[in-house]
């Protein structure tokens, strides 16, 4: 695909990511705990219901330690009676549990004195956390102009062209970066997190309901 033609279907996610989420600018960053559990809620159903489930969270439960010492039927219960729900209260129970047994604590707040690297080391360090997920807590959270690359997104990517291929390396993911303006980064992935996933699937992707369907190369 021509350089022009990339950059024609960057501007064109940019235009319908940051019309649907806006620029994310002013936003006031979440502590990055809370941020890595929305990442959890993210992989599992969309953007939209994520946040109301983190809110949901916060209204029912004391703190995330009562969150941690819950059964997760019960963590499910507050949140819907979709299956989604369930699977997120499980990876969310699981990732605070081994969260204490490696750093002691149910918070990340002490990840803002830390350098980016170090950041998504420690963050990395948790089983449940792959470099992607590292990364949007260091975008969301930490404010770092990073753009993480999911297999998800790395597939989407390659289908509308932007990327040589549907690997999620460093690699793929630097190329993915220089393709966007650093300050459309959080509107972008948000759209990635809806419509990569759930969407852009990985044997029969739902084209028909995809916005960006009519500037696709695959699809075409
Ligand atoms: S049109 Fe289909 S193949 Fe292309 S990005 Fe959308 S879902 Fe993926």
């Amino acid at each position: 695909m021509s350089q022009t033609r990339r950059k024609k279907v960057a501007v064109g996610l940019t235009e319908y990511a940051t019309g649907k989420y806006g620029w994310l600018k002013n936003r006031k960053p979440r502590p990055p705990l809370n941020q890595l559990i929305l990442s959890i809620f993210y992989h599992v159903t969309s953007v939209r219901r994520a946040t109301r489930a983190l809110n949901e969270l916060k209204r029912a439960f004391v703190d995330w330690n009562e969150v941690r010492v819950s059964h997760p039927a019960e963590v499910a219960g507050v949140l819907s009676s979709a299956p989604w729900a369930m699977e997120g209260a499980e990876r969310l129970v699981w990732l605070l549990r081994e969260l204490y047994e490696v750093h002691n604590r149910t918070n990340l707040d002490f990840l803002a004195e830390l350098t980016p690297a170090q950041a998504r080391t420690c963050l990395k360090r948790l089983s449940t956390v792959p470099r992607d997920v590292a990364d949007e807590v260091l975008l969301l959270s930490l404010d770092v102009p990073v753009l993480p690359c999911s297999a998800a997104a790395a597939r989407m990517s390659h289908r509308l062209g932007l990327l040589p291929d549907d690997r999620a390396t460093v690699k793929n993911q630097r190329a993915l970066a220089k393709a966007f303006e650093d300050d459309a980064y959080a509107p972008v992935h948000l759209f990635f997190c809806d419509y990569a996933d759930k969407l852009c699937l990985p044997e029969e992707p739902l084209c028909e309901r995809c916005p960006l369907g009519r500037m696709c190369v695959t699809r075409r």
